[in-house]
Protein backbone atom coordinates (compact mmCIF):
# COMPACT_ATOMS: atom_id res chain seq x y z
CA UNK A 1 0.00 0.00 0.00
CA UNK A 2 1.18 3.15 -1.29
CA UNK A 3 2.54 5.92 1.95
CA UNK A 4 0.27 8.31 0.99
CA UNK A 5 -2.69 6.37 1.17
CA UNK A 6 -1.18 5.20 4.56
CA UNK A 7 -1.38 8.02 5.67
CA UNK A 8 -4.99 9.38 4.31
CA UNK A 9 -6.10 6.13 6.51
CA UNK A 10 -4.37 7.11 9.76
CA UNK A 11 -5.92 10.23 9.79
CA UNK A 12 -9.52 9.01 8.99
CA UNK A 13 -8.94 6.87 11.54
CA UNK A 14 -7.82 9.60 14.06
CA UNK A 15 -10.58 11.22 12.62
CA UNK A 16 -13.23 8.16 13.77
CA UNK A 17 -11.59 7.98 17.17
CA UNK A 18 -12.15 11.24 18.01
CA UNK A 19 -15.68 10.79 17.27
CA UNK A 20 -15.96 7.87 19.32
CA UNK A 21 -14.52 9.67 22.63
CA UNK A 22 -17.35 12.07 22.00
CA UNK A 23 -19.95 9.53 21.26
CA UNK A 24 -19.08 7.77 24.46
CA UNK A 25 -19.98 10.78 26.89
CA UNK A 26 -23.68 10.29 26.56
CA UNK A 27 -25.55 6.96 26.89
CA UNK A 28 -27.81 8.23 24.04
CA UNK A 29 -24.68 8.19 21.38
CA UNK A 30 -22.35 5.73 23.17
CA UNK A 31 -23.21 3.16 20.95
CA UNK A 32 -22.63 4.99 17.87
CA UNK A 33 -18.95 6.01 19.49
CA UNK A 34 -18.36 2.65 19.82
CA UNK A 35 -19.43 2.10 16.31
CA UNK A 36 -16.78 4.86 14.92
CA UNK A 37 -14.17 3.64 17.57
CA UNK A 38 -14.52 0.33 15.98
CA UNK A 39 -14.64 1.19 12.32
CA UNK A 40 -11.58 3.46 12.85
CA UNK A 41 -9.41 0.51 14.17
CA UNK A 42 -10.09 -1.57 11.59
CA UNK A 43 -9.21 1.01 9.17
CA UNK A 44 -5.84 1.48 11.18
CA UNK A 45 -5.26 -2.53 11.05
CA UNK A 46 -5.77 -2.64 7.57
CA UNK A 47 -3.14 0.34 6.78
CA UNK A 48 -0.97 -1.04 8.82
CA UNK A 49 -0.55 -4.38 8.17
CA UNK A 50 -0.36 -3.98 4.49
CA UNK A 51 1.42 -0.39 4.33
CA UNK A 52 3.87 -0.56 7.41
CA UNK A 53 4.82 -3.74 9.38
CA UNK A 54 6.35 -6.20 7.58
CA UNK A 55 6.96 -8.27 4.72
CA UNK A 56 7.05 -11.87 6.58
CA UNK A 57 2.87 -12.05 6.54
CA UNK A 58 3.05 -15.77 7.22
CA UNK A 59 4.13 -14.88 11.04
CA UNK A 60 1.97 -11.40 10.92
CA UNK A 61 -1.16 -13.67 9.58
CA UNK A 62 -0.29 -16.25 12.90
CA UNK A 63 0.09 -13.90 15.33
CA UNK A 64 -3.01 -11.93 14.06
CA UNK A 65 -5.66 -15.74 14.33
CA UNK A 66 -3.70 -16.37 17.91
CA UNK A 67 -4.44 -12.91 18.71
CA UNK A 68 -7.57 -12.83 17.63
CA UNK A 69 -8.66 -15.72 18.86
CA UNK A 70 -7.86 -15.66 22.39
CA UNK A 71 -9.84 -11.84 22.21
CA UNK A 72 -13.10 -13.69 20.66
CA UNK A 73 -12.89 -16.38 23.52
CA UNK A 74 -12.10 -14.21 26.27
CA UNK A 75 -15.01 -11.49 25.53
CA UNK A 76 -17.50 -13.88 24.51
CA UNK A 77 -16.55 -16.02 28.10
CA UNK A 78 -16.52 -12.86 29.97
CA UNK A 79 -19.50 -12.34 32.77
CA UNK A 80 -20.52 -8.44 32.78
CA UNK A 81 -19.33 -8.80 36.70
CA UNK A 82 -16.09 -9.54 34.92
CA UNK A 83 -15.61 -6.81 33.33
CA UNK A 84 -13.24 -4.72 34.90
CA UNK A 85 -10.67 -7.17 35.69
CA UNK A 86 -10.71 -8.00 31.79
CA UNK A 87 -10.18 -3.75 31.62
CA UNK A 88 -6.98 -4.49 34.03
CA UNK A 89 -5.38 -7.58 32.64
CA UNK A 90 -6.08 -5.92 28.83
CA UNK A 91 -4.20 -2.76 30.06
CA UNK A 92 -1.27 -4.74 31.64
CA UNK A 93 -0.42 -6.27 27.84
CA UNK A 94 -0.50 -2.99 26.22
CA UNK A 95 2.11 -1.42 29.15
CA UNK A 96 4.30 -5.17 28.28
CA UNK A 97 4.38 -4.40 24.89
CA UNK A 98 5.76 -1.54 25.12
CA UNK A 99 8.37 -3.02 27.06
CA UNK A 100 8.93 -5.43 24.39
CA UNK A 101 8.66 -2.72 21.48
CA UNK A 102 11.41 -0.96 23.86
CA UNK A 103 13.84 -3.65 24.11
CA UNK A 104 13.28 -4.61 20.47
CA UNK A 105 14.22 -0.96 19.38
CA UNK A 106 17.09 -1.10 21.52
CA UNK A 107 18.94 -4.18 20.19
CA UNK A 108 17.72 -3.17 16.52
CA UNK A 109 21.00 -2.61 15.06
CA UNK A 110 19.37 -0.92 12.24
CA UNK A 111 18.32 1.56 14.49
CA UNK A 112 21.61 4.08 13.71
CA UNK A 113 21.39 7.72 15.07
CA UNK A 114 23.84 10.18 15.91
CA UNK A 115 24.15 12.86 18.19
CA UNK A 116 21.19 14.94 19.46
CA UNK A 117 18.79 11.99 17.33
CA UNK A 118 20.72 9.17 19.13
CA UNK A 119 19.84 11.12 22.65
CA UNK A 120 16.06 11.94 21.60
CA UNK A 121 15.92 7.71 20.65
CA UNK A 122 17.48 6.28 24.10
CA UNK A 123 15.14 8.84 25.83
CA UNK A 124 11.96 7.77 24.09
CA UNK A 125 13.27 4.08 24.91
CA UNK A 126 13.77 5.04 28.33
CA UNK A 127 10.51 6.59 29.23
CA UNK A 128 8.69 4.43 26.90
CA UNK A 129 9.90 1.20 28.98
CA UNK A 130 9.35 2.33 32.15
CA UNK A 131 5.69 3.86 31.62
CA UNK A 132 5.43 0.04 30.01
CA UNK A 133 6.89 -1.91 33.26
CA UNK A 134 4.38 0.49 35.56
CA UNK A 135 1.61 -0.08 33.44
CA UNK A 136 1.99 -3.69 33.02
CA UNK A 137 2.74 -4.80 37.02
CA UNK A 138 0.33 -2.05 38.34
CA UNK A 139 -2.27 -3.48 36.11
CA UNK A 140 -1.32 -7.32 37.64
CA UNK A 141 -2.54 -6.23 40.80
CA UNK A 142 -5.51 -4.02 39.64
CA UNK A 143 -6.47 -7.65 38.35
CA UNK A 144 -5.51 -9.48 41.48
CA UNK A 145 -7.46 -6.81 43.44
CA UNK A 146 -10.42 -6.36 41.11
CA UNK A 147 -10.98 -10.55 41.23
CA UNK A 148 -10.40 -10.84 45.03
CA UNK A 149 -7.18 -12.87 44.48
CA UNK A 150 -5.80 -10.29 46.30
CA UNK A 151 -7.16 -8.63 49.12
CA UNK A 152 -8.44 -5.24 49.29
CA UNK A 153 -6.77 -3.56 51.90
CA UNK A 154 -3.94 -1.29 51.61
CA UNK A 155 -0.42 -2.64 52.04
CA UNK A 156 1.54 0.33 53.77
CA UNK A 157 5.23 -0.01 54.03
CA UNK A 158 7.26 2.15 56.64
CA UNK A 159 8.57 4.89 55.17
CA UNK A 160 7.04 4.57 51.91
CA UNK A 161 6.98 8.15 50.17
CA UNK A 162 10.65 7.99 50.81
CA UNK A 163 10.67 4.56 49.12
CA UNK A 164 8.86 5.92 46.23
CA UNK A 165 11.47 9.12 46.32
CA UNK A 166 14.37 6.73 46.20
CA UNK A 167 13.25 4.82 43.16
CA UNK A 168 12.25 7.58 41.21
CA UNK A 169 15.71 9.22 41.94
CA UNK A 170 17.50 6.33 41.08
CA UNK A 171 15.45 5.93 37.90
CA UNK A 172 16.62 9.29 36.58
CA UNK A 173 20.09 8.34 37.74
CA UNK A 174 20.29 4.97 35.86
CA UNK A 175 18.80 6.93 33.21
CA UNK A 176 21.31 9.13 33.02
CA UNK A 177 24.02 6.46 32.76
CA UNK A 178 21.90 4.63 29.91
CA UNK A 179 21.38 7.63 27.50
CA UNK A 180 24.38 7.60 25.06
CA UNK A 181 25.43 3.78 25.34
CA UNK A 182 24.46 1.34 22.61
CA UNK A 183 23.22 -2.10 22.95
CA UNK A 184 26.60 -3.68 23.00
CA UNK A 185 28.06 -0.88 24.52
CA UNK A 186 26.94 -1.43 28.05
CA UNK A 187 23.51 -0.03 27.71
CA UNK A 188 21.78 -3.42 28.58
CA UNK A 189 22.15 -3.47 32.27
CA UNK A 190 20.70 0.45 33.09
CA UNK A 191 17.77 -0.88 31.25
CA UNK A 192 16.92 -4.20 33.02
CA UNK A 193 17.95 -2.13 36.26
CA UNK A 194 15.23 0.27 35.32
CA UNK A 195 12.53 -2.20 34.47
CA UNK A 196 12.99 -4.25 37.38
CA UNK A 197 12.40 -0.66 39.40
CA UNK A 198 9.55 0.17 37.31
CA UNK A 199 7.77 -3.45 37.98
CA UNK A 200 8.39 -2.74 41.64
CA UNK A 201 7.29 0.89 41.50
CA UNK A 202 3.73 -0.52 39.80
CA UNK A 203 3.48 -3.19 42.70
CA UNK A 204 3.84 -1.04 45.35
CA UNK A 205 1.89 2.23 43.97
CA UNK A 206 -1.28 -0.25 43.81
CA UNK A 207 -0.70 -2.46 46.59
CA UNK A 208 -0.94 0.97 48.63
CA UNK A 209 -4.17 1.66 47.53
CA UNK A 210 -7.47 0.78 49.54
CA UNK A 211 -10.45 -0.72 48.66
CA UNK A 212 -12.28 1.99 48.12
CA UNK A 213 -10.02 4.06 46.13
CA UNK A 214 -9.48 1.42 43.29
CA UNK A 215 -12.01 3.58 41.02
CA UNK A 216 -9.55 6.01 40.53
CA UNK A 217 -6.45 3.70 40.00
CA UNK A 218 -8.54 1.81 37.06
CA UNK A 219 -8.88 4.52 35.50
CA UNK A 220 -5.17 5.98 35.94
CA UNK A 221 -3.93 2.70 34.93
CA UNK A 222 -6.56 3.33 31.74
CA UNK A 223 -4.64 6.48 31.05
CA UNK A 224 -1.34 4.75 31.77
CA UNK A 225 -1.58 2.34 28.93
CA UNK A 226 -2.72 4.99 26.60
CA UNK A 227 0.93 6.70 27.04
CA UNK A 228 2.50 3.93 27.07
CA UNK A 229 0.89 3.33 23.60
CA UNK A 230 2.24 6.41 22.58
CA UNK A 231 5.31 5.91 23.85
CA UNK A 232 5.52 3.09 21.81
CA UNK A 233 4.27 4.72 18.85
CA UNK A 234 7.47 7.03 19.36
CA UNK A 235 9.91 4.03 19.20
CA UNK A 236 8.54 2.38 16.29
CA UNK A 237 7.53 6.33 14.86
CA UNK A 238 4.09 5.33 14.00
CA UNK A 239 2.42 8.61 14.08
CA UNK A 240 -1.40 6.51 14.60
CA UNK A 241 0.12 5.01 17.75
CA UNK A 242 1.31 7.90 19.10
CA UNK A 243 -1.85 10.30 18.54
CA UNK A 244 -4.13 7.06 19.79
CA UNK A 245 -2.32 6.86 22.36
CA UNK A 246 -2.47 10.22 23.77
CA UNK A 247 -6.21 10.55 23.08
CA UNK A 248 -6.38 7.21 25.77
CA UNK A 249 -4.18 9.12 27.81
CA UNK A 250 -5.52 12.13 28.25
CA UNK A 251 -8.81 10.91 28.31
CA UNK A 252 -7.89 8.50 31.20
CA UNK A 253 -6.61 10.94 32.76
CA UNK A 254 -9.25 13.34 32.67
CA UNK A 255 -11.33 10.21 34.06
CA UNK A 256 -9.15 10.08 36.85
CA UNK A 257 -9.90 13.35 37.80
CA UNK A 258 -13.53 12.79 37.30
CA UNK A 259 -13.24 9.98 39.56
CA UNK A 260 -11.17 11.86 42.22
CA UNK A 261 -13.59 14.45 42.50
CA UNK A 262 -16.16 12.01 43.00
CA UNK A 263 -14.69 10.65 45.57
CA UNK A 264 -13.59 13.68 47.21
CA UNK A 265 -9.65 12.61 47.46
CA UNK A 266 -6.92 14.45 45.84
CA UNK A 267 -5.08 12.57 43.34
CA UNK A 268 -1.86 12.72 44.00
CA UNK A 269 -2.90 11.73 47.80
CA UNK A 270 -4.21 8.44 45.38
CA UNK A 271 -0.96 7.88 43.97
CA UNK A 272 0.75 8.28 46.86
CA UNK A 273 -1.18 5.19 48.49
CA UNK A 274 -2.49 4.84 52.37
CA UNK A 275 -6.20 5.93 51.26
CA UNK A 276 -8.99 3.56 52.01
CA UNK A 277 -6.43 2.46 55.11
CA UNK A 278 -8.85 1.14 57.93
CA UNK A 279 -7.89 2.40 61.02
CA UNK A 280 -9.76 0.45 63.86
CA UNK A 281 -10.83 2.77 66.02
CA UNK A 282 -14.03 3.17 64.07
CA UNK A 283 -17.14 1.14 64.80
CA UNK A 284 -18.66 1.14 61.37
CA UNK A 285 -15.03 0.37 60.27
CA UNK A 286 -14.53 -2.27 62.34
CA UNK A 287 -17.55 -4.06 61.30
CA UNK A 288 -19.71 -4.07 64.32
CA UNK A 289 -22.69 -4.44 64.24
CA UNK A 290 -24.88 -1.33 65.19
CA UNK A 291 -28.02 -2.56 66.52
CA UNK A 292 -31.17 -4.21 65.18
CA UNK A 293 -31.95 -4.21 61.57
CA UNK A 294 -35.99 -4.63 60.34
CA UNK A 295 -36.42 -6.99 57.76
CA UNK A 296 -39.14 -6.45 55.31
CA UNK A 297 -40.65 -9.15 53.19
CA UNK A 298 -41.66 -8.33 48.96
CA UNK A 299 -45.07 -8.22 49.60
CA UNK A 300 -45.06 -5.00 52.07
CA UNK A 301 -42.08 -3.66 49.79
CA UNK A 302 -44.79 -3.66 46.51
CA UNK A 303 -46.88 -2.31 49.03
CA UNK A 304 -44.73 0.54 49.97
CA UNK A 305 -44.16 0.89 46.62
CA UNK A 306 -47.65 1.25 45.26
CA UNK A 307 -48.34 3.79 47.80
CA UNK A 308 -45.45 5.99 47.30
CA UNK A 309 -45.24 9.16 44.67
CA UNK A 310 -41.96 9.76 44.77
CA UNK A 311 -39.34 6.81 44.26
CA UNK A 312 -35.53 6.49 43.82
CA UNK A 313 -33.74 3.47 43.16
CA UNK A 314 -30.05 3.60 44.16
CA UNK A 315 -27.87 0.63 41.53
CA UNK A 316 -24.91 -1.30 42.85
CA UNK A 317 -22.38 -3.75 42.51
CA UNK A 318 -24.76 -6.37 43.99
CA UNK A 319 -27.34 -5.28 40.77
CA UNK A 320 -24.95 -6.59 38.61
CA UNK A 321 -23.91 -9.65 40.51
CA UNK A 322 -27.76 -10.52 40.08
CA UNK A 323 -28.41 -9.60 36.79
CA UNK A 324 -31.43 -7.70 37.82
CA UNK A 325 -31.87 -4.74 35.13
CA UNK A 326 -33.84 -6.32 33.06
CA UNK A 327 -36.39 -7.24 36.16
CA UNK A 328 -35.60 -3.78 37.54
CA UNK A 329 -37.04 -2.14 34.09
CA UNK A 330 -39.91 -3.83 34.44
CA UNK A 331 -40.63 -2.81 37.90
CA UNK A 332 -40.19 1.10 36.77
CA UNK A 333 -42.57 0.15 33.75
CA UNK A 334 -45.44 -0.94 36.20
CA UNK A 335 -45.08 1.75 38.76
CA UNK A 336 -44.76 4.50 36.03
CA UNK A 337 -48.22 2.85 34.41
CA UNK A 338 -49.38 4.19 37.81
CA UNK A 339 -48.46 7.45 37.57
CA UNK A 340 -45.76 6.96 40.37
CA UNK A 341 -42.27 9.26 39.20
CA UNK A 342 -39.67 6.76 39.75
CA UNK A 343 -35.41 7.96 39.11
CA UNK A 344 -32.63 6.15 39.45
CA UNK A 345 -29.69 7.72 41.43
CA UNK A 346 -26.49 6.86 39.65
CA UNK A 347 -23.02 7.19 42.51
CA UNK A 348 -20.05 7.53 39.99
CA UNK A 349 -17.97 5.11 41.17
CA UNK A 350 -20.81 2.41 42.03
CA UNK A 351 -20.08 -1.04 40.74
CA UNK A 352 -16.48 -1.96 39.77
CA UNK A 353 -15.65 0.42 36.67
CA UNK A 354 -16.75 3.90 35.56
CA UNK A 355 -19.95 3.68 33.81
CA UNK A 356 -21.09 0.61 35.46
CA UNK A 357 -24.83 0.85 36.10
CA UNK A 358 -25.29 3.14 33.21
CA UNK A 359 -23.92 0.43 31.18
CA UNK A 360 -26.11 -2.43 32.67
CA UNK A 361 -29.36 0.05 32.78
CA UNK A 362 -28.73 0.88 28.97
CA UNK A 363 -29.03 -3.08 28.52
CA UNK A 364 -32.27 -3.29 29.97
CA UNK A 365 -33.33 -0.09 27.58
CA UNK A 366 -33.98 1.89 30.38
CA UNK A 367 -35.15 5.91 29.37
CA UNK A 368 -32.07 7.84 29.80
CA UNK A 369 -34.46 10.73 31.08
CA UNK A 370 -35.22 8.97 34.33
CA UNK A 371 -31.35 8.52 34.97
CA UNK A 372 -29.48 10.86 37.20
CA UNK A 373 -26.02 11.62 38.43
CA UNK A 374 -25.39 11.97 42.09
CA UNK A 375 -24.94 15.63 41.97
CA UNK A 376 -27.98 16.25 40.24
CA UNK A 377 -30.68 14.38 42.63
CA UNK A 378 -28.97 14.50 46.01
CA UNK A 379 -30.96 17.76 47.01
CA UNK A 380 -34.32 15.59 46.74
CA UNK A 381 -33.98 13.03 48.69
CA UNK A 382 -36.21 14.46 51.38
CA UNK A 383 -39.36 14.49 49.08
CA UNK A 384 -38.76 11.02 48.22
CA UNK A 385 -41.21 8.74 49.83
CA UNK A 386 -39.22 4.92 49.06
CA UNK A 387 -35.93 4.43 47.85
CA UNK A 388 -34.62 0.97 46.88
CA UNK A 389 -31.13 0.26 47.13
CA UNK A 390 -30.76 -2.71 44.81
CA UNK A 391 -26.75 -4.28 45.84
CA UNK A 392 -25.44 -0.96 46.82
CA UNK A 393 -23.41 -0.56 50.19
CA UNK A 394 -20.35 1.77 50.00
CA UNK A 395 -22.05 4.38 47.93
CA UNK A 396 -24.65 5.22 50.54
CA UNK A 397 -22.88 4.43 53.57
CA UNK A 398 -23.46 7.53 56.04
CA UNK A 399 -20.44 7.15 57.81
CA UNK A 400 -18.62 8.35 54.64
CA UNK A 401 -20.45 11.68 55.73
CA UNK A 402 -20.19 11.42 59.75
CA UNK A 403 -17.36 9.75 60.77
CA UNK A 404 -13.53 10.55 60.03
CA UNK A 405 -11.90 7.52 61.01
CA UNK A 406 -13.77 5.74 58.20
CA UNK A 407 -11.62 4.17 55.29
CA UNK A 408 -14.37 6.00 52.87
CA UNK A 409 -14.64 9.43 55.21
CA UNK A 410 -14.92 12.38 52.84
CA UNK A 411 -16.25 10.25 49.47
CA UNK A 412 -19.51 11.74 49.08
CA UNK A 413 -22.87 9.28 49.13
CA UNK A 414 -26.41 9.27 47.80
CA UNK A 415 -27.88 10.45 50.65
CA UNK A 416 -31.03 8.01 50.96
CA UNK A 417 -31.59 8.05 54.53
CA UNK A 418 -33.55 11.62 53.96
CA UNK A 419 -36.21 9.99 52.37
CA UNK A 420 -39.84 8.94 54.60
CA UNK A 421 -38.25 4.71 53.88
CA UNK A 422 -35.57 3.01 52.42
CA UNK A 423 -35.41 -0.05 51.54
CA UNK A 424 -32.31 -1.95 51.12
CA UNK A 425 -31.95 -5.31 48.89
CA UNK A 426 -29.28 -7.48 49.82
CA UNK A 427 -28.13 -10.96 50.80
CA UNK A 428 -26.35 -10.78 54.26
CA UNK A 429 -25.22 -8.25 56.50
CA UNK A 430 -21.94 -8.35 54.68
CA UNK A 431 -19.85 -5.42 54.12
CA UNK A 432 -19.03 -3.72 50.50
CA UNK A 433 -15.84 -3.35 48.98
CA UNK A 434 -14.16 -1.06 50.61
CA UNK A 435 -14.98 -3.62 53.86
CA UNK A 436 -16.79 -1.46 56.50
CA UNK A 437 -19.92 -1.94 58.11
CA UNK A 438 -23.20 0.12 56.45
CA UNK A 439 -25.25 2.56 60.22
CA UNK A 440 -27.96 3.13 57.13
CA UNK A 441 -28.98 -1.01 57.70
CA UNK A 442 -29.80 0.14 61.25
CA UNK A 443 -31.81 3.13 60.74
CA UNK A 444 -35.49 3.33 62.15
CA UNK A 445 -36.40 4.21 58.65
CA UNK A 446 -34.63 1.82 56.95
CA UNK A 447 -36.06 -1.86 55.93
CA UNK A 448 -33.74 -4.99 54.76
CA UNK A 449 -35.30 -7.24 52.06
CA UNK A 450 -32.80 -9.96 52.77
CA UNK A 451 -31.83 -12.45 49.47
CA UNK A 452 -30.52 -11.86 45.99
CA UNK A 453 -31.80 -8.73 44.04
CA UNK A 454 -33.06 -10.61 41.08
CA UNK A 455 -34.86 -13.51 43.02
CA UNK A 456 -36.59 -10.87 45.55
CA UNK A 457 -37.27 -8.39 42.72
CA UNK A 458 -38.94 -11.08 41.12
CA UNK A 459 -41.58 -11.33 44.01
CA UNK A 460 -41.97 -7.82 44.50
CA UNK A 461 -42.80 -7.59 40.79
CA UNK A 462 -45.32 -10.63 41.31
CA UNK A 463 -46.86 -8.85 44.36
CA UNK A 464 -47.35 -5.64 42.37
P1 LIG B 1 -20.44 -2.44 47.22
O1 LIG B 1 -19.37 -3.36 46.80
O2 LIG B 1 -20.17 -1.44 48.27
O3 LIG B 1 -21.70 -3.29 47.74
C1 LIG B 1 -22.32 -4.25 46.95
C2 LIG B 1 -23.34 -4.97 47.80
O4 LIG B 1 -24.09 -5.79 46.92
C3 LIG B 1 -22.72 -5.87 48.84
O5 LIG B 1 -22.85 -5.34 50.13
C4 LIG B 1 -23.45 -7.21 48.67
O6 LIG B 1 -24.02 -7.59 49.92
C5 LIG B 1 -24.56 -6.89 47.66
N1 LIG B 1 -24.79 -7.98 46.72
C6 LIG B 1 -23.88 -8.73 46.08
N2 LIG B 1 -24.48 -9.65 45.33
C7 LIG B 1 -25.81 -9.47 45.47
C8 LIG B 1 -26.96 -10.13 44.96
N3 LIG B 1 -26.87 -11.18 44.10
N4 LIG B 1 -28.18 -9.69 45.33
C9 LIG B 1 -28.28 -8.66 46.20
N5 LIG B 1 -27.24 -8.01 46.74
C10 LIG B 1 -26.01 -8.41 46.38
O7 LIG B 1 -21.00 -1.77 45.89
P2 LIG B 1 -21.36 -0.24 45.58
O8 LIG B 1 -21.81 -0.26 44.15
O9 LIG B 1 -22.25 0.30 46.63
O10 LIG B 1 -19.98 0.52 45.70
C11 LIG B 1 -18.93 0.30 44.80
C12 LIG B 1 -17.64 0.03 45.56
O11 LIG B 1 -16.68 -0.53 44.65
C13 LIG B 1 -17.03 1.31 46.11
O12 LIG B 1 -16.35 1.05 47.30
C14 LIG B 1 -16.04 1.67 45.00
O13 LIG B 1 -15.01 2.50 45.45
C15 LIG B 1 -15.53 0.30 44.62
N6 LIG B 1 -14.96 0.22 43.27
C16 LIG B 1 -15.55 0.86 42.22
C17 LIG B 1 -14.98 0.86 40.97
C18 LIG B 1 -15.58 1.68 39.88
O14 LIG B 1 -14.87 2.05 38.95
N7 LIG B 1 -16.87 1.95 39.91
C19 LIG B 1 -13.73 0.08 40.71
C20 LIG B 1 -13.24 -0.64 41.87
C21 LIG B 1 -13.83 -0.55 43.10
P3 LIG B 1 -24.38 -9.14 50.20
O15 LIG B 1 -23.13 -9.90 49.98
O16 LIG B 1 -24.87 -9.15 51.61
O17 LIG B 1 -25.46 -9.52 49.24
Amino acid sequence: MPQGVVTVAYIGATILFILALGGLSHPETARRGNLYGMTGMGIALIATIFGVVTDNYTLLILALVIGGTIGLVLAKRVQMTQMPELVAILHSLVGLAAVFVGFATFSDPDMDFVGVEQTIHDIEIYVGILIGAITFSGSVIAFGKLSGKIGGNPLILPARHWLNLSLLLITIWVGSAFVGQSADGGGTFPLLVMTLIALAFGVHMVMAIGGADMPVVVSMLNSYSGWAASATGFMLSNDLLIVTGALVGSSGAILSYIMCRAMNRKFLAVIAGGFGTTSGSSSAASGEDQGEVVPIDTTETAELLKNAKEVMIIPGYGMAVAQAQHIVHEITRKLRDNDINVRFGIHPVAGRMPGHMNVLLAEAKLPYDIVFEMDEINDDFPNIDVSVIIGANDIVNPSALTDPDSPIAGMPVLECWKGDTTIVLKRSMATGYAGVQNPLFFLDNTRMLFGDARESLDKVLADL
